[in-house]
């Protein structure tokens, strides 16, 4: 046969065949290409191994269609000659369905029984036969296999409850459709339990029954439809309870079915109650990221029966929101987990206030470290202190001024910390204060700080919260130490300016590109005497003299062109009033951000400045012509070296030395003064480093050798470092005579005065007894009786003799006034008191007086004159005898009152002296009244007193009236070395 003609037979067999020749597809007939679904060519030489796959049953392939699904094969194969070559022929046929039914039901995991439809003669199906089962199927019965196959419905259900079932399988034959029906089957054949069944319709009234045991699940569901009757009569209320809420509540069965859903729920989903019940979230068509994790955590709840808690995001109607979402199992009666609680709590505002307090927090910690890092920055310091006083913040500065730790600060008061008392009190009391009326306040302190005591201007301030509440107080403490310091500075400067003249004040001008004045201050018119607007607008030239006009104009045009930098220069200016001035103007120029370019002028009269200079100048030239002509030497030199810096031609004068002379020895101003006054002068220089000015008076010897008498007045001069001496030294030997002479004459006149007086006084005296004597001559030339005339005689001669005395005694006096000097001898004062005894008994007895001589045992040496102390003890006894009564006493004790000095007294029983003429009783000429009726002439005791100062001793008196009087005379004694006659005296001429 040919290979045409093979092909050609192999075509018109309806089974498929191919022939493959080295495993490669040879041919494939019509039925072959038709089976695989593709032409016949585009199968040839195709390796056949790629078309059918082996399968585990042997002559058994999967055949890989195109388009279609793979088909199950029989193969059948023989070995034929093909186009004069060997080859394979391969039968290809579907597999026999019989069999396949019989493997179908063999692997079934389902419950799968075979029945057969039983007809009456009508037709109508009256019984239904098992006639096959799977072998799950069997195991689910109760029978072996033998008795299941045959088994009747009718049999099954005597009590003909199958009618609805049997019902179910004819509408399923009938209609050709499959018919599903859940039951609770209990008969003999199948456990009594609850089953999904299934039925089939096959050909020839045969049905496929599929039983699924659903008990479990029915068990279930009953469980739920009890507790979602329950829950649902709870849930109305609960639903008025939690629709009322914001929190969403889900119920889930274990395949993730939607059994409950709140009001709160459908609102976040938008769905109805209808829509929901009952479905997934896949069939409400929720994202699938989110649903399978879901899924998971319910596996997770139902396997391990925890609760679980967590935190998920997800879109609601209004957005996106925050649920703290709880998955809570719920058992039934079992303790098996039969649903599962989905409980939503939307945080979405507590999260966002969650974010914004963690934002929050972090701006605030970022804000703290940068304040902590801007504060620790700045010299201030702060606190924040609470209501009761208690640190909330301290600064770092703060904590390190007081060298304490923030940890040991916070929460601490004043006192706690340690600080004083006081310190702690002020601050309370203005934090208080603060509290109280919400207003800042201001103190200085001085505080101590680990820099010592510093000066703080310290803010309390107000610490609001949100609702306007002061909170806590602020004290910011800013160390103004050095600005006190400044201020201080500043207040002395200001004391300075204060007392500068206000002229100095500068005038500010702003003059426009044309040299029109656009502004000015109020200075700059006061200066120029016109009033500000009277200015505004003018051109500046108006102010200077014709002269200087274009000089003006074209300094305001260098300035306007930057050609000159800012200077000052000197103008004459012409006053509103006519009056010229002088003035420093300073200017610079102002360029505007609009182009703009202005002129700004700053103008200082300096007319009295410069008036003050000129007269300087003149006084300083003044001054030279005065210094060159005065009389007065003028000398300035150097305080250390002494060299000489200035002199006037008057110094050359005065010491014949010249001023080159001076400048080559240092020491010539010394050299010229006297040796006899050298160590005044040298003192003086001394004088002259504490005091300012020294003024002496010394001799100099002039070049020539003349003696001259100088005045210099010389002080010290302190310029910075230098220190120079200035003085100005003149001739005053002139004056120094007459100043002698005058003192001459002053004293001449004094003793003429002191004569005179003394002659006023004593010629009194004379003129009372002179005038006695007149007066008896008289009568006795009128009177011839004897007796009466010697009478008149005794009288007279009374009078004589009261004027003889009155001659001795001032003889005495002008003796003792005129001497000087006085010859003394060693003298025993004993001695002298034993030479009076005689005449002073004779005097006393005849005035009826006891007179007591009381001597020292001891010699009472004195260096003395014998007559001159004779003459001063006489006139104090005189006077005891005088004014004591007959019949008193009178006592003279000599006796060592110390060791330098020798007394006595004398002591009288007489009328005593009262205590106001006490100090009057030495001076001449005087006497108490009461006395002038005795004799004496008031000079006795200022005798007695001259000669006892004259011996360098001295009186005391006490007196009592009536009583008595002691007059005690004190001299120095005169120790054993002492030279005879060496006392000598001055005389004072006053007294
Ligand atoms: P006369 O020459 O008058 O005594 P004196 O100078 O001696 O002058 O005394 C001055 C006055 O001092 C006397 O007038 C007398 O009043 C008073 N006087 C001096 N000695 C005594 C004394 N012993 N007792 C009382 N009065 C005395």
């Amino acid at each position: 046969m040919t290979e045409a003609a093979q092909t050609a037979w192999l075509n018109a067999i309806p089974a498929a065949i191919f022939v493959v020749q080295h495993d490669k597809i040879a041919f494939a007939n019509r039925a072959a290409s038709d089976l695989v679904g593709c032409p016949p060519q585009e199968l040839r030489e195709s390796p056949f191994a790629t078309l059918f796959q082996d399968t585990a049953e042997p002559g058994v392939a999967r055949l890989l269609r195109r388009n279609e699904r793979p088909l199950l094969v029989e193969l059948t194969r023989a070995e034929i000659d093909f186009g004069g070559a060997p080859a394979q022929m391969i039968t290809v046929m579907k597999r026999d369905p019989a069999r396949l039914y019989r493997d179908a039901i063999a692997g079934s995991i389902d419950s799968f029984f075979l029945a057969r439809l039983d007809r009456d003669a009508d037709g109508n199906v009256i019984d239904v036969v098992v006639v096959d089962a799977s072998e799950r199927g069997i195991e689910q019965t109760r029978f072996p296999r033998d008795q299941v196959i045959g088994l009747s419905l009718t049999e099954l259900y005597p009590e003909a409850s199958y009618a609805d079932l049997l019902q179910g399988f004819a509408m399923a034959v009938a209609s050709g459709q499959s018919y599903s029906s859940e039951l609770f089957v209990s008969n003999r054949v199948v456990i009594d339990g609850w089953y999904h069944v299934q039925l089939v319709p096959l050909q020839d009234d045969h049905v496929a029954v599929f039983l699924r045991d659903i008990d479990e699940r029915k068990a279930s569901e009953e469980v739920v439809n009890r507790l979602v009757n329950e829950v649902e009569q709870q849930a109305r209320l609960l639903d008025e309870v939690l629709s009322a809420t914001p929190d969403t509540f889900i119920l889930f069965d274990r395949a993730g079915h939607y059994l409950y859903v709140n009001r709160k729920a459908l609102e976040n989903t938008g769905l109805t109650n209808e829509q929901v019940i009952g479905k997934t979230w896949r069939e409400l068509g929720f994202p699938e990221e989110a649903g399978l994790v879901f899924d998971e955590r319910r596996e997770q709840v139902f396997r391990t029966g925890e609760a679980i808690t967590y935190e998920e995001q997800f879109p609601a109607l209004n957005g996106l929101r925050d649920f703290l979402a709880t998955l809570t199992p719920i058992h039934d009666e079992n303790g098996s987990i039969i649903f599962m609680l989905n409980t939503l709590y939307d945080i979405t505002e507590r999260k966002q206030a969650e974010r914004e307090l963690q934002k929050l927090a972090a701006d605030l910690e970022q804000q703290a470290r940068v304040f902590d890092e801007v504060l620790s920055t700045t010299p201030d310091n702060f606190l924040m202190i609470d209501r009761e006083g208690r640190f909330v913040y301290s600064s770092p500065t703060a904590l390190s001024n007081a060298n304490l730790s923030a940890k040991q600060v916070v929460g601490k008061t004043w006192s706690e910390l340690g600080f004083p008392e006081e310190m702690g009190a002020q601050s309370d009391q203005l934090v208080k204060q603060v509290f109280a009326t919400g207003k800042a306040t201001t103190i200085e302190v001085v505080f101590p700080t680990v820099q010592g005591l510093r000066a703080f201007e310290s803010i309390f301030s107000p610490l609001h919260d949100k609702t306007g509440e002061v909170v806590d107080v602020v004290i910011t403490n800013h160390d103004i130490t050095e600005r006190k310091q400044a201020e201080e500075a500043l207040r002395e400067n200001q004391r300075l300016l204060s007392s500068i003249n206000d002229t100095v004040l500068a005038g500010i001008a702003v003059v426009d590109a044309e040299g029109n004045y656009v502004q000015i201050n109020r200075t700059y018119a006061d200066i120029y005497g016109y009033s500000a607007s009277e200015m505004i607008g003018k051109h500046f030239t108006m102010i200077l003299p014709p002269e200087s006009r274009e000089a003006g104009i074209s300094a305001h045009f260098s300035v306007l062109n930057g050609e000159i930098q800012p200077s000052a220069r000197r103008w004459q200016i012409v006053r509103k009033d006519g009056q010229t001035r002088e003035v420093i103007a300073y200017n610079s120029l102002l360029p505007r951000e609009n182009g703009e370019r202005l002129r700004v002028v700053v103008v200082l009269d300096v007319s009295e400045q410069a008036e003050a200079q000129r007269a300087l100048e003149a006084s300083d030239r003044r001054l030279n012509s005065i210094l060159t002509s005065m009389e007065d030497a003028v000398w300035s030199v150097q305080a250390e070296s002494r060299e000489l810096l200035y002199c006037n031609p008057a110094l050359e004068t005065l010491t014949g030395y010249s001023a080159a002379e001076f400048r080559a020895n240092h020491e010539l101003l010394t050299d010229v003064v006297h040796p006899d006054d050298l160590d005044y002068f040298r003192e003086s220089r001394l004088g002259a480093l504490e005091e300012q000015s020294v003024d002496i008076e010394y001799r100099i010897i002039r070049r020539d050798g003349a003696v001259r008498w100088v005045h210099n007045r010389y002080w010290i001069v302190r310029s910075g470092q230098d220190t120079r001496v200035d003085g100005i030294m003149n001739d005053i030997t002139d004056r120094r005579q007459a100043a002698e002479q005058t003192m001459q004459l002053a004293i001449e006149r004094e003793r003429v005065g002191i004569l005179s007086n003394f002659v006023r006084d004593a010629s009194h005296e004379f003129r009372t007894p002179l005038s006695v004597i007149n007066t008896r001559l008289y009568l006795m030339e009128k009177i011839s009786d004897p007796q009466r005339q010697g009478e008149y005689i005794d009288g007279i001669k009374e009078q004589a003799d009261r004027i003889l005395r009155l001659v001795e005694s001032l003889i005495t006096m002008t003796r003792l006034d005129s001497i000087t000097r006085m010859p003394f001898e060693r003298l025993d004062l004993n001695r002298v008191l034993v030479m009076m005894n005689v005449s002073a008994q004779t005097s006393a007895s005849r005035a009826g007086l006891t007179f007591v001589l009381d001597l020292s045992p001891e010699a009472l040496h004195i260096q003395g004159a014998v007559n001159e102390l004779m003459t001063a003890f006489s006139a104090i006894f005189d006077n005891a005898f005088s004014y004591t009564p007959r019949g008193g006493r009178i006592e003279v004790r000599s006796y060592r009152l110390n060791h330098q000095e020798v007394a006595v007294d004398v002591r009288d029983s007489g009328l005593g002296i009262r205590a106001e003429e006490l100090p009057h009783i030495f001076e001449r000429f005087y006497r108490v009244d009461h006395a002038r009726s005795i004799h004496g002439f008031g000079l006795g005791l200022p005798i007695a007193r001259k000669i006892i100062e004259l011996h360098q001793g001295r009186i005391e008196v006490e007196s009592v009236p009536d009583q008595g009087s002691v007059f005690r005379l004190i001299f120095p004694a005169d120790s054993q070395g002492r030279q005879a006659g060496s006392g000598i005296n001055t005389m004072h001429m006053n007294d």
